[in-house]
């Protein structure tokens, strides 16, 4: 019985650092998503720009085709103008010249408004673009990190489920069923020290008939207050 107690209390040490290297390992693939997501966001605010950069050469285009009608059509109105026999006629194509031309000058002005912001977009996504080549470089070397420190948690844990395995073979499966549940309902601890009376799991007073039980350590003694399997541990000497 003194075996058991021993590698039950073994079993529970395996357990509780498997279950600290797990919660490292969650910590990590939480702190990677969070560096993953920074990256999506830059990506995507970059994306933003493009599109509407984008949209801004389009528009641009746009009028510079109306620009070049406009002209065509200056030019056009000027040579028929060598043509024309009346004077009413005359001041009719002047007047369309005249139309035309003041429309230029404001396709003109809003096609240089169109550059302007064409620039300062073109200058915001340049230096967009560097921050994010930046962000992904890092988070390409602190993915590289975290990955090797995984692998080393990884090693860890498969190091202990290994021993764990070995002790729970040579434990009966009525009492591995009592020890997992056990860990369950009680944050992961199963098994409880007892020392001066108490029982240190739950700090609850101990029946002294019950501590007389423990120091024969022939039978598994549960603490009848939080149930965890007790374990004497008294300060010797
Ligand atoms: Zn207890």
């Amino acid at each position: 019985m003194k075996k058991r107690l021993e590698m039950l209390e073994q079993l529970q040490e395996i357990d509780l650092q498997i279950d600290v290297l797990k919660k490292t390992q969650g910590g990590f693939h939480d702190e990677m998503t969070e560096i993953e997501q920074g990256l999506g966001v830059a990506r995507e605010e970059l994306a933003g720009l493009k599109a509407k950069c984008a949209l801004l050469e389009q528009e641009k285009l746009e009028l510079e085709t109306g620009l070049a009608a406009e002209r065509e059509n200056i030019q056009r109105s000027e040579t028929n103008m060598k043509e024309i026999k009346t004077n009413k006629e005359f001041q009719a194509v002047g007047r369309e010249i005249t139309a035309a031309r003041k429309q230029t000058v404001e396709l003109e002005e809003q096609i240089l408004q169109k550059i302007t912001k064409i620039d300062e977009l073109n200058d915001e996504i340049a230096s967009k673009s560097s921050s994010l080549e930046e962000l992904e470089q890092n988070t390409a070397q602190r993915r590289n990190e975290k990955q090797a420190e995984l692998d080393n948690l990884q090693q860890n844990i498969d190091a202990d489920t290994t021993r764990r395995e070995e002790i729970t073979k040579e434990l009966p499966a009525s009492l591995i069923k009592r020890y997992n549940s056990l860990r369950e309902q009680r944050r992961g601890y199963a098994i409880a020290f007892a020392r001066d009376g108490y029982c240190l799991g739950c700090n609850m007073n101990l029946p002294p008939q019950l501590f007389n039980t423990l120091y024969r350590a022939d039978e598994l003694i549960s603490c009848p207050h939080c149930q965890r399997v007790l374990i004497l541990k008294q300060n010797q000497g």
